[in-house]
């Protein structure tokens, strides 16, 4: 039996199949998201992946941001349940979840069963999201996956001082003009984004495992950053950005099972 999960973020739109609720089959990122054709083009990569036609998944349930755009969907559910329920299956002792994407920040803290039982979120502010990163890496002429190549190899992490995207993205040109070199301007900001989500995820509390998710986790920049702010150890696994669709696909078995 098959289950198809959809996060319409932000940023992006991400599609995952499941084969009998733990079998990923396929999975898909395309960068384009609400109001445009993004949905659509991550679910034929994924039926086209699994050699599958759309009449053949037995339930689709739609997360994230734009999840009430698309109207295929069986069920619609929060992305905080699908995040918690994606990084359960995959790190089952994870116990607080770091979700970063590409317009908010969100921290859980999940149950020894995998239930959410809090959580804090930002999603007032640009800084510490991934389009604080997106708008740096612009700056500098970088690739968003080229942040971690240069982070690792700073020497001399520069400090970012403002909290304010804007006023960040002034100072980091008058660095630049001053001289600063790429890797620890890179360093510096990534340091910027954990700063700002490690103090969110203080106010959930910490519990290990800390799992990292979303996006801005691929970012090994980040990741380390955040794990010597929050004195722990970051579990990360390369599904991070489809844990939201994966645990949409994950919801969606448990429907067809009640029924
Ligand atoms: P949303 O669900 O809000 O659309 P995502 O969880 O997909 O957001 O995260 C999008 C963010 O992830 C982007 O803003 C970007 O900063 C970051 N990102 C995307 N791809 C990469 C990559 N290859 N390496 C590092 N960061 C990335």
């Amino acid at each position: 039996m098959y289950t198809l999960g959809i996060d319409i973020g932000s940023t992006t739109s991400k599609a995952v199949i499941l084969k009998n609720g733990h079998e990923i089959m396929a999975s898909s990122i395309v960068i384009a998201t609400v109001g445009t054709d993004g949905v659509s083009r991550a679910i034929e990569d994924v039926l086209e992946q699994s050699s599958l036609e759309q009449k053949e998944v037995s339930c689709i349930v739609a997360t994230g941001y734009g999840r009430q755009t698309y109207e295929g969907a069986d069920y619609q559910v929060s992305e905080l349940t699908c995040h918690a329920l994606g990084v359960h299956h995959i790190c089952p002792e994870a116990r607080t979840v770091i979700d970063i994407g590409g317009q908010d920040a969100k921290v859980l803290s999940l149950s020894d069963q995998g239930r959410m039982v809090n959580f804090v979120m930002n999603d007032k502010c640009a800084a510490g999201t991934g389009r604080f990163l997106d708008v740096m890496a612009n700056i500098l002429k970088l690739d968003i996956s080229q942040l971690e190549v240069e982070a690792a190899k700073a020497e001399k992490p520069a400090s970012i001082s403002s909290t304010c995207t804007v006023f960040a993205e002034s100072e980091v040109i008058s660095q630049l003009a001053a001289g600063t070199r790429i890797p620890d301007l890179v360093a510096g900001i990534c340091q910027s984004v954990a700063t700002r989500v490690a103090s969110l995820a203080r106010r959930v509390g910490i519990k290990e495992q800390v799992c990292m998710s979303g996006g801005v986790a691929r970012n090994a920049g980040v990741r380390n950053a955040m794990a010597k702010e929050l004195g722990v150890e970051i579990v990360y696994d390369p599904m991070a950005q489809l844990m939201g669709a994966l645990g949409a696909a994950l919801y969606a078995f448990d429907k067809v099972q009640q029924k």
